[in-house]
């Protein structure tokens, strides 16, 4: 594959009104018309280029829309408040009353919440399935189904979905493809493999820095008007819109991305590695253990890596929480849930992130107590990271003393 992500934000060019090297914030809500026919235009939406208000569309906004469309190869993207506010709206115009999602059941707690407890109130009803085996995902299609809805890499299992074969599987059934790509940007290009439409919360690897939420959806210019249309479009009228300010951080940010997941992927095989060389249960894609490892190699961007996350399991959640507090009091990360930062970040993810699955089903999908979700900082020297988390894990007694 010639895609390279990283190349097409470095080559795009927005100048500031001045000349500036970075483009002009638009810091304004509403837009003049010198004419009223073009405000006329311009609602029934036959005005491109024009500003109508800023919860519809503006300048920095699309700045910022306009670079992750290149990042993910698609013709168009819209920014929104953050993630969820992406996959709601998308989830809300793809299905109405009566209609059905097939998704996977290892996906983030918010997305699973939203569609098992919150999408039924206006009778959409979803199937949760595992991604991992396509013939249960096709089982689960119905003549309501309208959606396919899963993650690239999952969280926190890190599952890796065969994202070819279930777009054929969709385009079969006439279904839209929906991939939620937050843990693997650059790395997998879901849109290039199929997916018809690519969510990012950029909150996580995207921006980079733990200081904003923020969302994205990535497709067609047909169904992105879609989503911006003033009658019935879900992101005009619900109304998760970005702020300009934090958009033109955001796009700052997005520069630095891929320099930033070589460290981040550089560092988390290392420490899998390890992790597993000292006989710890540890789930990483790069790992020739991890089911998918293939898979994620078939479809990867390979420059990149195999991305940031990991998971080690420490037998119960006393242990993972006694590990977690001594690696903070040490120094060698944050216990906090997110993704992305330039510090590591843990949490314990059947008691925190996925804490809206109930226990019974956490057990099903092999979502264990002790299971920690690591987000392997950018750490400059990986290998003093490792000696002193394997004292922490001594020190406790996860490991013995060498
Ligand atoms: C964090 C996250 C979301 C939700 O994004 P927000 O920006 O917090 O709304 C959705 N999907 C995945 C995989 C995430 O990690």
């Amino acid at each position: 594959m010639n895609f390279n992500p990283a190349n097409n934000i470095q080559d795009l060019q927005y100048f500031g009104e001045f000349g500036g090297v970075n483009p002009s914030i638009s810091d304004s809500s509403t837009y003049t018309f010198l004419s009223a026919k073009t405000m006329f235009d311009t609602f029934e939406g036959n005005a491109d280029g024009c500003y109508l208000y800023s919860r519809h569309s503006s300048p920095s906004n699309l700045y910022l829309g306009e670079a992750l469309a290149a990042m993910e190869g698609t013709e168009t993207a819209n920014v929104s408040a953050s993630g969820m506010g992406a996959i709601t709206s998308v989830l809300l115009q793809l299905c109405g009353s009566k209609d059905h999602i097939v998704s996977s059941r290892t996906i983030y707690g918010g997305t699973y919440a939203f569609l098992k407890n919150f999408m039924p109130r206006f009778n959409i009803k979803t199937s949760f399935v595992d991604f991992t085996d396509l013939v249960s995902v096709e089982a689960a299609i119905t003549k309501k189904t309208k959606v396919l809805y899963c993650e690239s890499v999952s969280n926190p299992l890190l599952e890796v979905t065969d994202i070819t074969k279930l777009a054929s599987i969709a385009k079969k059934h006439r279904l839209k493809l929906v991939v939620d790509n937050t843990f693997s940007p650059l790395s997998i290009s879901p849109a290039r493999l199929g997916a018809n439409i690519v969510i990012h919360s950029l909150t996580k690897f995207i921006n980079g820095s733990s200081d904003t939420v923020g969302g994205v959806v990535c497709g067609t210019r047909e169904f992105i008007n879609s989503l911006r249309n003033v009658n019935n479009g879900a992101s005009m009228l619900l109304g998760s819109t970005m702020d300009s300010l934090r958009s033109a951080s955001i796009l700052k940010n997005l520069r630095t991305l891929h320099v930033r997941m070589q460290q981040h992927s550089k560092n988390a095989l290392f420490l899998a590695e390890k992790f597993e060389n000292d006989g710890l249960k540890t789930v990483y894609p790069g790992l020739k253990s991890h089911p998918s490892h293939e898979l994620f190699k078939s479809m990867m961007n390979s420059q990149y890596g195999f991305g940031g996350m990991l998971t080690i399991d420490v037998g119960s959640l006393e242990n993972a929480n006694e590990l977690m507090e001594l690696m903070q009091n040490r120094n060698l990360g944050y216990l906090a849930v997110s993704l992305g930062f330039y510090k590591t970040l843990f949490s314990a993810s059947s008691s925190s992130t996925s804490s809206e699955i109930p226990e019974n089903e956490q057990k099903e999908m092999g979502l264990s107590d002790g299971l920690i979700r690591f987000s392997i900082g950018l750490d400059a020297d990986i290998e003093r990271t490792y000696q002193l988390m394997r004292n922490c894990m001594e020190a406790i007694h996860i490991l013995k003393k060498t």
